[in-house]
């Protein structure tokens, strides 16, 4: 199958207080490099009631203003890429009535599930080191995957970021977030900026787009689509490093998407 779309979902701003670059700059980069659809994804603002402050997210208040200017950009950019307005959510049991009630005025959410049931006081998954935080892990990221409120999985093997050792527990988990995925048809992403991140010197555990977990993906009846995960500008820029990833997953067997089915 030809590359004919290339799309992104996984795109950040500056208010997530790790990212750089205006939207519009990503906008301009990933129309230079052949996107014809681009899904902004910031990490969400949880309104925590313990009043804490993350600082990996924009705050609540900022909200609207993202909303405002991705609309805004949407219409300046009409006719030339389809601009689609979302967040990269975790699953929070004990804020969801909120993220509910958010659903209205966005386009789609992805699950990233980055920390135990609020990272107001939970670990951060890309720090496990022990079986049992990996199974946190793979609880609470498959209810949320059945929560329905989802198009995606984002980074699944997250958990494999510190984790030292590909053993028994690893395998098992990457089995039980594929088999998820399968029973609920819910797509699992090939995240890119893991795959740059794994070469970097200092990498302590096995990182995550791991080998390991996508040749277990491939025995499974999924769908895999590639996500930048952009936190600066440039890295819409290689638009071969997707095409080169869609093409070794497919040569693994598994079906790939283009784009998501609804935002193309
Ligand atoms: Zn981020
Ligand atoms: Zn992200």
């Amino acid at each position: 199958m030809p590359d004919s779309v290339l799309a992104n979902y996984h795109t950040h701003t500056p208010r997530c207080q790790h990212a750089v670059g205006s939207e519009e700059h990503y906008i301009r980069t990933a129309l230079q490099a052949g996107f014809t659809v681009l899904g902004f994804a910031d990490h969400c603002p949880w309104p925590y009631r313990s009043g804490f402050v993350s600082n990996c997210r924009m705050l609540p208040r900022q909200l609207p203003d993202y909303l405002a200017a991705l609309r805004a950009l949407r219409s300046r950019y009409d006719g030339r890429l389809r601009l689609y307005i979302g967040l990269e959510c975790e699953y929070y049991p004990a804020y969801m009535d909120w993220l509910t009630g958010q659903l209205p005025q966005l386009d789609y959410l992805i699950l990233g599930n980055h920390f135990d049931r609020t990272d107001e006081s939970g670990m951060y998954f890309g720090a496990c080191t022990r079986p049992d935080e990996v199974q946190r892990y793979v609880t609470l990221t498959i209810a949320g995957m059945e929560s329905g409120l989802y198009r995606y999985l984002a980074h699944p093997d997250l958990f494999l970021n510190h984790y030292p050792v590909f053993d028994k527990a690893a395998a098992n988990a990457c089995h039980a977030l594929c088999e998820a995925a399968a029973a609920l048809d819910l797509p699992l992403e090939y995240n890119l900026l893991g795959e740059a991140r794994q070469h970097e010197p200092g990498q302590r555990g096995l990182g995550y787009t791991t080998e390991q977990f996508w040749a277990i993906a491939a025995q499974y009846p999924v769908n895999a689509i590639g996500g930048g995960d952009a936190h600066e500008p440039g890295q819409l820029a290689q638009p071969q490093q997707v095409i080169a990833a869609k093409q070794a997953l497919r040569a693994k067997g598994l079906a790939v998407l283009d784009t998501l089915p609804g935002l193309e």
